[in-house]
């Protein structure tokens, strides 16, 4: 049975190719660090898999303020934070809504660890324990799409275009499986030229770069396309579409960056059902964990294995006293497994 036609494993495999072989025309000097997550973006536009590229040093950095993301409202904070006290007033930049909000966000990075605070008679003072660090430097987008045919082309061509227009990320791809034709198919769709287009082997994880993506212009302003028309050639109706500010990019960008930072991409099985008797994890050339669905006898999508599956049968409760091998183990232990490997991807933590 071919367990990459569909792509939920497909996208997995990307993601685990990724993690060992980024960047595809890796130099010998380049010594950045890399994360990979998936299925991240915005509310308008969500992508499979997104590497981020960073700065090694400033990434250890960024491990003090510990695994869980910072939404926007702790960025504003801990990256303004004083090394003096202050009143938080005094030092924090108007943040556009509501102080009693941003006081909400001092006293959760107090709880967290991750600032210092002190009172001065009703006055709330804070102090930073650590500069937040710039630790982000590029963001890849790739979409999966193990059988690129004419209309799964045409559907993702359109995203591609609304990426390139935007430049949120600074590169888009496409991985498709390889096909061992001299000129992989994809290259003949329509799909814009900016976009690289990567031939994925998801057995043996070779991979070929069929066309090199143009770097998105991310420092400018984007262009966020609301409506195209959809009549085809002949309907003349306008296409909307507003201009977004290179500063309202690099704020989403961080906190794209910051969910993918917490959530890694083996966060498949926080929406999976690792409790129920079928679910196994199995492991993959030693140490890829693909989820297995032993009712099913294949690789489940992460839509099927949710509290809607009519096969869902709860692990027996004697499955919890006792140890189990990681092949048909209870929830518990897949989750702890896959959660230790995320944080061995986060230097530092
Ligand atoms: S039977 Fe359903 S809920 Fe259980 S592991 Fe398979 S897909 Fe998931």
């Amino acid at each position: 049975m071919d367990r990459y036609a569909s792509e939920f494993p497909f996208e997995l495999r990307t993601c685990r190719w990724a993690e060992r072989a980024w960047p595809p025309e890796a130099a010998a000097s380049d010594d950045r660090a890399f994360l990979v997550a998936r299925q991240l973006g915005t509310k308008r536009r969500r992508w499979d898999t997104i590497v981020l590229e960073c700065d090694p040093g400033a990434l250890r950095e960024r491990a003090k303020f510990g695994l869980e993301r910072l939404d926007s409202d702790l960025l504003h904070v801990v990256r303004n934070a004083p090394a003096e006290w202050s009143y938080y007033r005094d030092c924090l930049p108007h943040p556009g809504y509501p102080w009693r909000y941003v006081r909400e966000a001092i006293h959760r990075a107090d709880d967290r660890g991750i600032l210092e605070t002190r009172r001065a008679g009703n006055r709330i003072e804070i102090r930073r324990k650590w500069p937040y660090p710039d630790w982000l430097e590029r963001i890849v987008a790739i979409e999966n799409k193990p059988d690129l045919d004419r209309s799964a082309a045409r559907v993702l061509g359109a995203q591609l275009e609304y990426d390139v227009a935007m430049g949120l990320a600074d590169e888009v791809w496409v991985a498709t499986r390889t096909t061992g034709d001299r000129v992989e198919p994809a290259l003949f769709e329509d799909l814009p030229v900016e976009a690289g287009i990567l031939a994925l082997d998801p057995e043996t994880l070779a991979a070929e770069v069929a066309w090199y993506p143009r770097s998105l212009a991310v420092d400018e302003p984007g262009t966020r396309i609301l409506e195209r028309p959809e009549g085809g050639e002949r309907d003349g109706s306008a296409a909307r579409f507003e201009y977004v500010d290179p500063d309202e990019k690099a704020e989403t960008r961080l906190e794209i960056a910051e969910r993918a930072y917490e959530r890694g991409w083996r966060s498949f099985v926080d929406t999976m059902r690792p409790d129920c008797r079928y679910f196994e994890l199995r492991a993959r050339e030693g140490a890829h964990l693909e989820p297995y669905c032993a009712a099913k006898e294949r690789c489940q999508t992460a839509a099927e294995c949710s509290g809607g599956c009519s096969a869902f049968e709860p692990e027996p409760p004697v499955w919890r006293t006792n140890g189990w091998p990681i092949e048909g183990g209870p929830g518990k232990r897949t989750r702890k497994l896959l959660e230790a490997r995320r944080r061995r991807q986060r230097p530092g933590l």
